[in-house]
């Protein structure tokens, strides 16, 4: 049954601080918006949006830069039953082009410099608005002019709060549907393992289009009803500066790895701080350590996908342990099976697959893709190469698909390989992520030439990249090989290009 207190926004207002003046964001340069703020402006963007003709159900695709506009729209989305679909700023056109053609969505917010260029790929019947890092554009415009009818929409507890675009090992990204429930569950459950205190702030440093930064971080935040110091980027510098004034920092590995670069980077920065909670890629025990040496305090690994949010935690109180991401949330199940869904002993490697009230609802408009990534009984198959010990404790060996993790955002090698073997002078190629002291894994395509066509260098290639993927999906180098060696079954060797390569980078 539809009713307004299955929606994630009214959880959120019944948790809202007694006095709304309270923080709920802090900027870089001190600007700083209340629970007033946040419930006001929300309920206006939506009123805004829904005179524009979005209504309940309706896809919102979002492509603009960190802010606490940015927030308030997400927000907005969420109270007024909209599909919120966040978009990493770095996507190049042509992938923006197939989001905008498979979600279809109503209404397109980009910044004011991307607009003219992202109308191109839009259809007639699809509206485009803007808003800057400033809180600037025709969507702030239509949100000042509308009235706050403080619009909170009914909904199933399983309606769909979000679709988030995660890449598929075919190239083709595929849209997860999360609801309003996974996106409570996860909430709540995380406020209560990590122990938040009343009032404390977060440190906000993530990108806001990915799950860690949004779900993870935001709703964590909201569901404590207290403030973030929000930056618009990691930053050493800037971490220093504002985490004596943080109670909880949230980062991927490579940020934790950059701090330790920083010499000024000590206990005494530290002192205030309770808890630092790693995720999104394998964490190093190397960082891990040399973290716990310098500060004193043990970084808490935790595991999760865009999919299932998150699964496993190390304890808050309780044994944190370099290379575990812990122990399955409470209301998760997690099993290790092999391929064809057999639980295999403790200790022994096999596929993680999980079950719980965090498990999204399905891709979208792929109803055979969803099927085949879930098990009979219900379990969703994560593609992550897992171990488990006779205490539940979970430690991530691998991953199946060969997913490449760069500074903490994901690279399906498929998709950038597509796109190097339609360049002229290229017969074929394998990409692979290779060691890289800072960005945990560095893209790297191995490529053999067209003996037919002139001979192509790595710039050609390097620079027919760049119009047609994402920055950070672009390899960092790009080598040139005779053969691509295969086993008896035609597949390339990727760990043997792995092995051979493996210093590139040192
Ligand atoms: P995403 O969907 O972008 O959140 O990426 C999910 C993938 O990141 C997972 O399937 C894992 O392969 C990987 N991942 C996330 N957290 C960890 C972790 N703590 N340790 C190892 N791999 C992780």
């Amino acid at each position: 049954m539809k009713s307004e207190s299955n929606n994630l926004y009214a959880a959120f207002r019944d948790r809202f601080p007694t006095d709304l003046g309270a923080t709920f964001i802090q900027t870089e340069d001190d600007r700083v918006y209340s629970y007033r703020d946040l419930d006001k402006t929300s309920a206006k963007t939506a009123a805004a949006m829904e005179s524009m003709g979005v209504k309940l159900g309706d896809r919102v695709a979002v492509q603009i830069e960190k802010s606490a506009e940015a927030v308030f729209l997400y927000l907005a989305c969420i109270r007024m039953g909209a599909i919120y679909l966040p978009l990493n700023t770095a996507y190049s056109l042509s992938e923006l082009k197939y989001f905008s053609k498979d979600a279809e969505p109503r209404l397109f917010v980009a910044t004011p410099d991307t607009a003219a260029t992202i109308e191109r790929v839009l259809n007639d019947d699809q509206v485009l608005l803007t808003l800057d890092q400033n809180g600037r554009g025709s969507l702030a415009e239509k949100t000042e002019a509308a009235t706050d009818t403080g619009l909170i929409a009914p909904v199933e507890a399983n309606d769909v709060a979000s679709i988030v675009y995660t890449s598929g090992t075919t190239g083709r990204p595929k849209g997860a549907m999360i609801t309003h429930q996974n996106l409570a569950f996860h909430a709540q459950t995380l406020h209560k393992l990590w122990g938040f205190v009343p009032g404390e702030m977060l440190l906000h440093t993530l990108p806001i289009y990915h799950v860690h930064g949004l779900f993870i971080a935001i709703n964590c935040v909201l569901w404590n009803g207290s403030g973030m110091r929000f930056l618009e980027k990691f930053d050493a510098d800037a971490v220093l500066k504002f985490l004596p004034e943080c109670g909880v920092m949230m980062g991927v590995p490579t940020f934790y790895s950059r701090l330790l670069a920083n010499e000024a980077f000590d206990a005494e920065v530290c002192s205030k701080t309770r808890l630092f909670i790693s995720g999104s890629a394998p964490l190093l025990a190397n960082t891990f350590d040399a973290f716990q040496k310098r500060t004193g305090h043990t970084i808490l690994e935790r595991y999760g996908m865009t999919e299932t949010g998150m699964i496993t935690s190390n304890p808050l109180d309780g044994d944190r342990v370099a290379g575990s991401v812990g122990f399955a949330l409470p209301g998760v199940e997690v099993r290790i099976a092999d391929e064809s869904g057999e639980v295999v002993d403790d200790g022994e490697t096999g596929i993680l697959e999980l079950r719980g009230e965090n498990v999204f609802q399905g891709y979208w408009r792929q109803p055979e893709k969803t099927k085949q990534e879930f098990r009979p009984d219900g379990y969703f198959i994560s593609g992550d190469l897992a171990k488990k010990d006779k205490s539940g404790r979970v430690a991530i060996v691998g991953r199946e698909k060969d997913l490449i993790i760069t500074g903490g955002l994901n690279v399906y090698p498929k998709e950038v390989e597509l796109e190097i073997d339609r360049i002229k002078g290229v017969d074929e190629c394998a990409v692979i992520g290779l060691p890289h002291a800072d960005f945990g894994e560095a893209v790297t395509a191995i490529v053999r030439r067209d003996a037919r066509l002139p001979s192509i260098e790595e710039t050609e290639i390097t620079d027919a990249l760049k119009a047609r993927i994402a920055g950070f999906k672009q390899p960092k180098r790009v080598l040139f090989i005779d053969d691509l060696p295969r086993n008896a079954m035609g597949k390339v060797q990727k760990n043997l290009l792995r092995e051979q390569f493996s210093e590139l980078y040192d």
